[in-house]
This record gives structure tokens, sequence and C-alpha cells, in this order.
């Protein structure tokens, strides 16, 4: 792809308490984008770090593949530090998966009280659709390690494996019903990778630690 005309949307939707809710992408209508995600969940700035780093070098780098960033899916929650949004609701476990439960052993892990309940999922939900993208990345903050769930998406993890130096996996763990991962691959065959940055590093660490993988995904030679 030549030069990129690379679209800033303020105010692309709205979170349960009103916030804006910013995309950026690639062209006004980017086809099968990488779509990248941070701020899912409020009190994991890491993530959102992350997304902003790489819109940074996505501004300054003529890359061969289109995207979609939204550096802060969740602004309630991390206006307020809380994990979920303004209703309480983890966003990673609300998406109208198959798999998604009304029942969550603890409040952090609130699903909602309907699948695709939150706006903040149903206008991801929605773009996912319109624009059918060929892999989803969404950044977060834990213990450290990058989970691929669908195998079209291992190159890609194992390039942000191979940046950071943290395990790629193909699971988390435990269970998480409603989550993209579930939505993307297992519903829609969209591969979905999720980023756990170190919980707690610093902020001029995050972006040495995933540039050669983002590179790596944007330079198109994983495809
Ligand atoms: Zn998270």
């Amino acid at each position: 792809m030549d030069r990129m005309q690379i679209v800033e949307v303020r105010d692309w939707s709205r979170s349960a308490n009103n916030n804006p809710i910013a995309l950026f992408k690639s062209s006004p209508e980017p086809k099968n984008p990488i779509i990248l995600i941070g701020g899912v969940h409020g009190d994991e700035p890491e993530g959102v770090w992350l997304a902003e780093f790489t819109f940074e070098w996505l501004k300054r780098n003529t890359v061969k593949l289109p995207w979609i960033l939204i550096p802060c899916l969740n602004p309630d929650g991390y206006a307020a530090c809380t994990r979920g949004n303004g209703h309480g609701v983890d966003l990673n476990r609300n998406y109208p998966s198959r798999d998604w439960s009304p029942h969550f052993e603890k409040p952090r892990y609130n699903s909602g009280p309907s699948a695709g309940s939150e706006p903040e999922v149903q206008a991801l939900v929605q773009l996912i659709q319109d624009c059918k993208p060929c892999l989803l990345i969404h950044f977060h903050s834990w213990q450290p390690c990058i989970v691929c769930t669908g195998e079209p998406g291992l190159l890609a993890g194992r390039a942000l494996a191979d940046s950071s130096g943290y395990e790629l996996k193909n699971d988390i763990g435990y269970p998480t019903p409603g989550s993209l991962s579930g939505y993307g691959w297992y519903d829609n065959k969209i591969p979905v990778i999720c980023v756990e940055e170190a919980e707690g590093c610093a902020r001029e660490n995050v972006w040495p630690h995933f540039k050669h993988g983002i590179e790596k995904i944007f330079s198109g030679a994983l495809k």
C-alpha cells in the first residue's frame, strides 16, 4: 500500500457514561484491516500507552497493511481507574459470543445484563462486522504474555513474543466467556491476539518491548 491517508475520528462512539471513544484508521474505508485496541480494561494503562505508541509509529511510517486503531475502548474505566466501564461491566466478558454467560465469580468479571449489552462492545462488534478484519490485537497488562487464539494469527503472535521476550500461549489459563477471543475466533474465524504487558511496567519501556514485533507485522512479511 502506498501513502496512507490517516483518518482521525475523535468521537467515533460513546461509552456507557457518554464519554467519546476515538478511532484512527489508515484510510476512509480500510478493507480487512488489522484492528488494534487499547484500554479494554480501564485499570491497565500499559495497554493504552502501547496503543498510543503504536499509533505514533503508524503515523510516521508507511506500512503495507490497512489498520484501524482504538487507543482506549473504555474511557469510563480509564478515567476512574476501574476495570469495568461506567456500568461496572467487564467489556472482555460482554461480547455476544456463543459462550457468553450471565454468571461470573467475582464482580470484576461482571459480564453485563445480557450478551453485548454495553455500548463500547456494540460499537466494536459493528465495526468488526462492517470491515471484516484479518486480525484483532488487544492490549492489556497483567502477568506478561502473548495469547494467540486462532492459528492464522500465530506468526503475528510469535513476532510480538520474540520482540518482547514474553511467552506465547494459546490460552490465558482460565475461562473467559464472552471475551473478544471467543467472539473473534470461535464465532467469526478472525484470529485474536491478547497482549499482556507486565503490570506496572514503566511507560518508557512499553514501546521498546513491542516495536520490532509491530514493525514485523506491518511489514506484510507474515502474510
Ligand atoms: Zn485486561
